[in-house]
C-alpha cells in the first residue's frame, strides 16, 4: 500500500469507486481508495439499482437526469455491461393528495426538461397489463426512468480506475484522521498510514463517522432498509413500480426475479443490517395487492442496507467549513445510486479543477446551520 497520495477516498462503493474514476479520467492518478470491506460491500451491494428522475427537488431531478446521461454511454465507457434497462418508473397514487402533488412535481420535472407525465389508471394498465388498477387513482410515469446491475458498475468503475494507476485497497478501514491547524495530515489505517491533504468522505452510512473523526458534525443518520428477490419469473414488468403512501418499490430484472423493499416509518437510526420477519409480510402483502401475479413467489434471498438520511433527503456535496480538504460525497438519502454517476463527476472537478460544471454550493454541509426545504419522499 501506498504511504503516501495526493488524495485519499474512503469508501468503495459507487461513489468512492465513481471519484476514482473520474479523477484518473481527468489526469489525476496519485490516489488511493480504501474500502474496509469488499467493494460494494455497504449500500451499494444492497441496494435495488433503480434510476429514477421523477423527483421534487430541482436538484435530485437535474444530478439524476444527468446521471442517466451517463448511464446510457456506461456500457461502452465502462466495458462491461451494467445490465441497464431503460423500463421506466410508475409511481402510482393511492391517495386523492396524491393525485394533486404529483400533478405538481410532473410540472417542476417538465420544467426542468424531463419527459414524465400523469397519466390515468387505465394509461397505467397499457403500461403494465398485469397491473390491479382498481385501488390507483393515477399515476406518474417517467419512460427514461429505469434500473441497472449495482456490483457492475462498481466493477466497471474500479477496473477502468485501477488501469489508469489509481491504487484500490479491499479490506482497509480508515481508524483516525490525522490533522493540524485545520488541515489534514495523514489517514491511519488498519494496514498503516497514507500521508495525504485531501480526503474524500464516501464512506455511505458511516460518513457521519468519517466526519467525527476530525472534529466535524455531520446530520445524517443510517436507517435500515430491507430488500429481497424472489424466484425468476416470465417477463411481465417493465418498470420499476413505487408508491410512496405504501413506501414500496419494485421491479423485474432481466434474469426475471424481482427485486424490491418496502420502508418502515418505525425504523429507528442504528448500524442494524439483521432480515426480520416482519419485511418479507410487509412487502408481500402490499406486492399482492398492486400485482396479484407475483402474489405467490418464492422468495430466495433478503437482506438489509442503510439509507444515509439527511434532514432534506438531498446529498452533502463539497468541501467541509473548518476543514477544508475533507470533501464530503454522501447523505444520499435513499437514491445514491442513481445520482453517483454525476456526483462523482463534479466531486472530480471540484478537486482537481477547484470548480464544478454544475454549482453545488447549496448542497454544502452549511446548509444544514439554517432551515432547509427538501425531497418530499424517500422511497427507490
Ligand atoms: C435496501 C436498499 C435499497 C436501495 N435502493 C436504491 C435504488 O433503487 N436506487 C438508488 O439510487 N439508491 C438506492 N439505495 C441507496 C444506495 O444504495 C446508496 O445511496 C448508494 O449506494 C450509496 O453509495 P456510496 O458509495 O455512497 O455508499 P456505500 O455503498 O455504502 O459505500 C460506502 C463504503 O464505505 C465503506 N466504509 C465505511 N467506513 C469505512 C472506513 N472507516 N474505512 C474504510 N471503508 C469504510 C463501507 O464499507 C462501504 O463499502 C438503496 C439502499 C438500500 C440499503
Amino acid at each position: 500500500m501506498k504511504s503516501k497520495a495526493e488524495v485519499v477516498i474512503i469508501g468503495g462503493g459507487i461513489t468512492g469507486c465513481g471519484v476514482a474514476y473520474n479523477l484518473a479520467k481527468k489526469g489525476l492518478t496519485d490516489v488511493v481508495l480504501v474500502e474496509k470491506n469488499y467493494l460494494a460491500s455497504g449500500a451499494t451491494g444492497r441496494c435495488g439499482g433503480g434510476i429514477r428522475q421523477q423527483f421534487t427537488t430541482e436538484w435530485n431531478i437535474k444530478l439524476a437526469m444527468e446521471s442517466v446521461k451517463k448511464f446510457e454511454k456506461m456500457n461502452e465507457e465502462l466495458g462491461i455491461d451494467i445490465e441497464y434497462e431503460q423500463g421506466g418508473y410508475l409511481i402510482i397514487a393511492v391517495e386523492e393528495n396524491e393525485v394533486k402533488e404529483f400533478k405538481k412535481n410532473v410540472k417542476l420535472q417538465n420544467k426542468l426538461g424531463l419527459d414524465s407525465k400523469f397519466i390515468s389508471p387505465s394509461e397505467a394498465k397499457e403500461i403494465v397489463p398485469y397491473l390491479n388498477e382498481e385501488d390507483i387513482l393515477g399515476a406518474t410515469f417517467c419512460q427514461s426512468d429505469g434500473h441497472a446491475y449495482p456490483f457492475r458498475v462498481v466493477e466497471g468503475y474500479a477496473k477502468r480506475a485501477e488501469e489508469m494507476g489509481v491504487e484500490i485497497n479491499r479490506f482497509t478501514e480508515v481508524k483516525s484522521i490525522k490533522k493540524e491547524n485545520g488541515e489534514i495530515k495523514s489517514v491511519m489505517t488498519n494496514r498503516g498510514e497514507i500521508k495525504t491533504n485531501i480526503v474524500v468522505n464516501a464512506a455511505g452510512g458511516y460518513s457521519r463517522e468519517i466526519g467525527k473523526m476530525v472534529g466535524v458534525k455531520m446530520p445524517n443518520k443510517p436507517f435500515r432498509h430491507e430488500i429481497l428477490a424472489t424466484e425468476r419469473y416470465k417477463h411481465i414488468l417493465d418498470p420499476m413500480i413505487i408508491s410512496f403512501k405504501y413506501g414500496i418499490y419494485f421491479s423485474q430484472q432481466r434474469h426475471g426475479e424481482i427485486v424490491g423493499g418496502i420502508g418502515d416509518p418505525d425504523e429507528p437510526s442504528s448500524y442494524n443490517t439483521k432480515s426480520s420477519l416482519k419485511f418479507v409480510e410487509r412487502f408481500t402483502s402490499v406486492l399482492g395487492k398492486i400485482l396479484p401475479a407475483f402474489k405467490n413467489l418464492n422468495i430466495v434471498r433478503q437482506w438489509a442496507g442503510f439509507y444515509d438520511v439527511t434532514p432534506d433527503a438531498q446529498p452533502i456535496l463539497g468541501y467541509t467549513e473548518g476543514v477544508d480538504t475533507l470533501i464530503q460525497a454522501n447523505g444520499y438519502s435513499g437514491h445514491g445510486f442513481m445520482v453517483a454517476p454525476k456526483v462523482t463527476e463534479l466531486i472530480a472537478e471540484l478537486i482537481v479543477d477547484g470548480k464544478t460544471s454544475l454549482p453545488i454550493d447549496e448542497l454544502n454541509l452549511k446548509r444544514f446551520e439554517g432551515e432547509t426545504v427538501g425531497e418530499a419522499y424517500v422511497v427507490g
